[in-house]
């Protein structure tokens, strides 16, 4: 069974999107990965069909309507979480960051079903109750969910089996080997007056993979300290 991806939204139009077209969307045609859609507002009540409330203990904007969302998300497990085993996702500014490993992990998994907050958020109660796993995709705050999911998503998919034509051209990517990775370049030899590096056009293997290696390590000492100590840590416990 390929990966199974159910977004809960108020934005159904929003999908596939940017992931109807090229590799993701050539694949969501072969059915590597299928995607369903659902619109939280048809399990909102009464004429008006609301899904948000003001917050309460007052403030600014809107909540989303705790039952409301928990329909929702019931529908899609039929009200049978133990069956459904993908994991419920909500893309939240609160939650843990979204890392290449937890890319990876969605990735060999059954799929996922995938909240999308709009106004100030869910009620923490839905959270709560229907054991939601909170996932931000940056310090920065979106104007709702769905970009996010779409990012999620983008990064799973492009790992899925038989999706990235190069399946080797996953493995020295950035994050994946826990360092940034080294510079590319095509032809021509020279453009603007400046020239690949020697050792690329070598021919000698053993040269050209300590030199990426040694770039690798640069750009990531210069750019992300943060990723560079980790990467030192990793090492000295081997
Ligand atoms: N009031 C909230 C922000 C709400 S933004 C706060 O200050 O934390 C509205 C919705 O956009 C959120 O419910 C969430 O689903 C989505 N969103 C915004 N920024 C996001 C981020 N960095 N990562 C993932 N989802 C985000």
């Amino acid at each position: 069974m390929s990966f199974r991806a159910t977004i809960l939204t108020l934005y159904p139009e929003m999908f596939p999107g940017p992931l109807g077209i090229s590799l993701a969307g050539k694949a969501l045609a072969e059915e590597k990965w299928r995607l369903e859609t659902v619109q939280i507002r048809d399990f909102a009540e009464g004429k008006h069909r609301m899904v948000d409330d003001t917050p309460a203990g007052g403030g600014a904007g809107m909540v989303m309507k705790a039952n409301v969302v928990a329909r929702a998300i019931d529908s899609v497990m039929d009200g049978d979480s133990v069956a459904d085993e993908r994991p419920r996702l909500l893309m939240s500014p609160r939650g843990k960051p979204l890392t290449q490993k937890r890319v990876r992990s969605l990735a060999e998994g059954p799929g996922a079903i995938i909240l999308c907050g709009r106004f100030e958020g869910v009620d923490e109660r839905v959270i709560e109750g229907r054991d939601l796993e909170e996932i931000s995709i940056g310090d920065y705050i979106l104007s709702g969910g769905e970009v996010a999911a779409l990012v999620l998503l983008d990064a799973v998919i492009r790992l899925l089996p038989g999706v990235m034509g190069n399946e080797q051209s996953g493995e020295t990517e950035s994050f994946e080997t826990g360092l940034l990775e080294h510079p590319h370049y095509t032809r021509p030899q020279q453009w603007e007056g400046r020239s690949i590096p020697d050792v690329l056009t070598s021919g000698n293997h053993g040269a050209i993979d300590k030199w990426r290696r040694a770039q690798a390590e640069r750009i990531t000492r210069d750019r992300r300290p943060d990723l560079w100590k980790a990467h030192l840590e990793a090492k000295s416990e081997k």
